[in-house]
């Protein structure tokens, strides 16, 4: 009949209250009646002795025990236990009356106390002086006749109320639940069934979306509850309608997300076509330049490198874990790696981007490999990060170099390399304002060394007098061969005398020379022309004039120095 637990604590707790209260209200009411009905019963002895009072005393007077008796039987319709005594003016006892043994009632009373089952009312009879006339007699009764005491027990009234007792509690109890189900009842009808639907649906609604929104019920007459419904069914409905909004804006979002995947996957995919292509053309520019890249740290520890540098160099040199450019890259014929470590922290410090021509590094067979360093800071965001650059393969551009600048069998400076450095010397002369000089030397009678001995022969007299003109000049100096055995040799900061003494050393120095492919006998000489260079000149203007005084030379009997004695 009423669903919930809230229904059976409603019924536990009504009951309970309303048997509390019911069980005092009862008390009270038993209570009331008890007392009211010994004050009626006492009330009764009263009566009964006060209207028996005159012929008792009479009786009493005339000891007339028959009538004292029947007066004294009186009382014996009002109790079960009862006991009525009549005592003359001596106290004697002239008739007691009882429905139970005197000792009995004296000590029922004496165990329970009188006024808890029994009480006594007891009447003294004192008429003053009195006439009465009975049975046609007149008797004269003067002062103080005797009493008369009447103990009567309550007990039946107990038994009465508890008998009544029972009867108003059943009904009571009746009562009370009668009550309590219809205040309950009206409960259940107006909040509770309510309330439980609410909360099934709420139940089933948090379960499963798809259900219409709560309808509760409306009554004719609308009430707060009714407001409740309201409020609650138009929550209902604007939830699931936002529902489904949010359900229709997540599938889109979604549909939305999975195009955008698809094109981030699809540029994904090229962006890393892309960047395996940037990487093999990458490599093979790297490969053609032999230029390998480097980034390092804000230290100088090595962070990435390219894959040729690191297979080709730094494997070999320290195993992988290579930390620091200056490591691996060194200056030229320089074992002291900590002097190129201070040289590239000072480089570090100053955040300037550098080139460093004249290094090296040693590849995997052990070989120094001329290398160019390049480098750049590493700028991001304002902030220094380091360095990248690249490190370049000059080998065989410095080969080449040494081709294009070098006489191929005396290793001296060929006509290019001489120009390069009459260039180069006159600037520095103009600078410093000092002058240059310049001789032309031929070696004397060489055919006839050739003819005589062998090419080969001749090849080693030019190899011995190159080097001996080497020897014979500073190292700003350039020694040049022009020719088949023709030099030329450029002197920086000179005066004519210093020149003319150089070229008499050189002439010493050469007629000295003892080959030993050449027989002992036979001597090399070399003619020599000088001159000082003009600070405008050129090259071949200078050479000129020099080529002239050596003509002189040949002629003036070779072996000699011929110079402008002016
Ligand atoms: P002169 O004193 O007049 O200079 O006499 P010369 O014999 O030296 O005459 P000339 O300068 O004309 O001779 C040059 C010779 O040098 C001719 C050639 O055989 C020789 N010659 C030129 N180049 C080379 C070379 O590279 N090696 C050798 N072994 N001989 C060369
Ligand atoms: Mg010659
Ligand atoms: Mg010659």
């Amino acid at each position: 009949m009423f669903q919930g637990r809230l229904s059976k604590k409603l019924v536990f707790c009504i009951m309970l209250i309303s048997g509390v209260f019911t069980l005092l209200s009862t008390s009270y009411t038993v209570y009331h009646d008890y007392r009211n009905r010994i004050s009626a019963l006492e009330q009764q002895v009263k009566d009964i002795v006060d209207s028996y009072e005159q012929p008792l005393g009479v009786a009493i007077y005339k000891s007339q025990t028959l009538i004292v008796t029947l007066i004294l039987e009186t009382f014996r319709g009002l109790s079960d236990e009862y006991l009525a005594a009549a005592k003359d003016s001596d106290g004697k006892n002239v008739m007691t009356v009882a429905n139970i043994e005197q000792d009995e009632i004296m000590g029922k009373m004496n165990a329970l106390g009188t006024r808890n089952n029994y009480f006594t009312y007891k009447k003294e009879i004192d008429f003053g002086l009195s006439k009465y006339v009975t049975n046609g007699e007149v008797v004269v009764i003067e002062g103080y006749v005797g009493s008369i005491e009447v103990t009567v027990s309550t007990e039946h009234v107990k038994r009465e109320i508890i008998g009544n007792i029972k009867t108003i509690l059943v009904a009571q109890f009746i009562k009370t639940l009668i009550v309590s189900l219809f205040i309950l009842f009206l409960i259940d009808k107006l909040i509770l069934s309510r309330q439980i639907r609410i909360v099934n649906w709420l139940r089933e609604f948090s379960k499963n979306q798809s259900i219409d929104p709560l309808q509760l019920r409306k009554t004719i007459h609308p009430d707060e509850l009714d407001d409740m419904t309201y409020v609650i069914n138009d929550m209902g409905s604007k939830i699931v309608s936002h529902q489904k909004s949010l359900e229709n804006t997540v599938n889109d979002r979604t549909r939305e997300l999975v195009v955008k995947n698809t094109e981030l996957e699809n540029a994904q995919k090229e962006l890393h076509l892309m960047l395996h292509s940037k990487s093999l053309a990458l490599n093979h520019i790297e490969e053609t330049l032999s230029t390998a890249l480097w980034e390092t740290d804000i230290f100088g520890n090595i962070i990435s490198m390219s894959e040729s540098l690191d297979k080709n160099v730094l494997r070999t040199d320290s195993g992988t874990n290579v930390l620091r450019l200056s490591e691996v890259v060194s200056l030229p014929r320089s074992k002291n790696k900590d002097s190129f470590d201070k040289v590239l922290k000072g480089i570090f410090d100053s955040r300037e981007p550098f080139t460093i021509h004249d290094t090296e590094i040693k590849n995997s067979f052990g070989n120094r490999i001329s290398i160019r360093l390049d480098g750049r800071p590493k700028i991001i965001d304002g902030a220094f990060t380091g360095y990248n650059g690249t490190i370049t393969d000059i080998s065989s551009e410095k080969k080449l170099r040494m081709l294009a600048y070098s006489d191929g069998l005396t290793g001296l400076a060929n006509r290019l390399a001489l120009e390069h450095h009459f260039e180069k010397t006159q600037q520095r002369a103009k600078r410093l304002n000092f002058s240059n000089g310049i001789m032309a030397l031929d070696l004397d009678f060489f055919k006839s060394i050739n003819d005589n001995y062998g090419h080969a022969v001749g090849d080693d007299v030019l190899k011995a007098v190159a080097l001996s003109l080497s020897d014979c000049v500073r190292e700003e100096d350039c020694v040049a061969r022009i020719g088949g055995e023709e030099f030329v040799v450029l002197v920086q900061g000179v005066t004519l005398e210093g020149l003319i003494t150089l070229a008499e050393r050189i002439n010493e120095s050469v007629r000295s020379l003892r080959p030993s492919s050449l027989p002992i006998e036979r001597k090399i000489t070399v003619s020599i022309g000088l001159t000082i260079v003009a600070l405008n000149e050129q090259l071949s203007d200078a050479l000129k004039r020099a080529d002239d005084f050596l003509y002189m030379s040949k002629k003036n009997g070779r072996d000699t120095v011929s110079y402008d004695s002016k």
